[in-house]
């Protein structure tokens, strides 16, 4: 099970690692992008960080929906309405729930990531954060059903989102900035993948 506390956790250590890899996310959108993945989302998970701290939330329906809120309303840029949409709908899927079983959070993360297809129109394959979040999302819900513990299908879920972050290496570009520079786009790892990956990571580290 996961708790409010545990929810809590995840976006905090969500914003420590992306505080520390800033630089690293900003120098791989310079490659393909316009240089500023890394300022877009520390600035939103600074912000989720500051409002979780100052205003502590009671269930996890709250947690996901301030987080949200937060990056939505911080980070602007592709990414910042897209991992908005992801918590906003995980929020809607959780509700006022004070405890996740893995049912319930494998669930809620798929309809987090549809929401994400939904709104940016990414299938995997087009070198997106999507090629890191859906097979997160598909290898948590066959985890899941399979009886795993949920931490181990937590790690099973950050070990598919980091094959698909370096899977969108040889990718063209098919949205987002990156697709302005056609063929030119292959040959790099995609920003938003790898600040995906950081955040499934971060949930599994915040449940072990
Ligand atoms: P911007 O491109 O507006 O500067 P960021 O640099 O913060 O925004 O984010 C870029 C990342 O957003 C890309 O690396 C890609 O992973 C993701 N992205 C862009 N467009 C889409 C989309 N339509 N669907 C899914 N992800 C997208
Ligand atoms: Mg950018
Ligand atoms: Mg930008």
């Amino acid at each position: 099970r996961l708790t409010v506390d545990d929810l809590v956790a995840w976006m905090l250590r969500f914003d420590e690692r992306i505080s520390a890899e800033a630089e690293h996310l900003t120098e791989l959108d310079s490659a393909i992008g316009d240089a500023d993945h890394g300022t877009n989302i520390a600035r939103g998970t600074g912000a989720v960080r500051r409002r979780l701290e100052e205003a502590p939330p009671g269930d996890a329906g709250a947690v996901l929906k301030s987080s949200g809120m937060a990056l939505v309303s911080t980070v602007g840029g592709a990414s910042g309405s897209l991992y908005g949409t992801l918590f906003l709908e995980m929020a809607k899927s959780v509700g006022p729930a004070t405890e996740l079983d893995a049912a319930v959070l494998a669930e809620a993360f798929r309809a987090g990531v549809a929401g994400v297809v939904a709104r940016g129109r990414a299938e995997p394959g087009d070198k997106t954060m999507v090629d890191a979040l859906q097979p997160a999302a598909d290898t948590l819900s066959a985890a899941t059903a399979e009886g795993h513990p949920l931490a181990e299908s937590l790690r099973a879920a950050a070990d598919a989102a980091a094959l698909g972050r370096d899977a969108t290496i040889p990718l063209v570009a098919r949205k987002g900035r990156a697709s302005y520079l056609g063929d030119r786009s292959a040959e790099h790892l995609d920003p938003g993948a790898t600040s995906a990956a950081i955040l499934v990571q971060s949930l599994a580290d915040a449940r072990s």
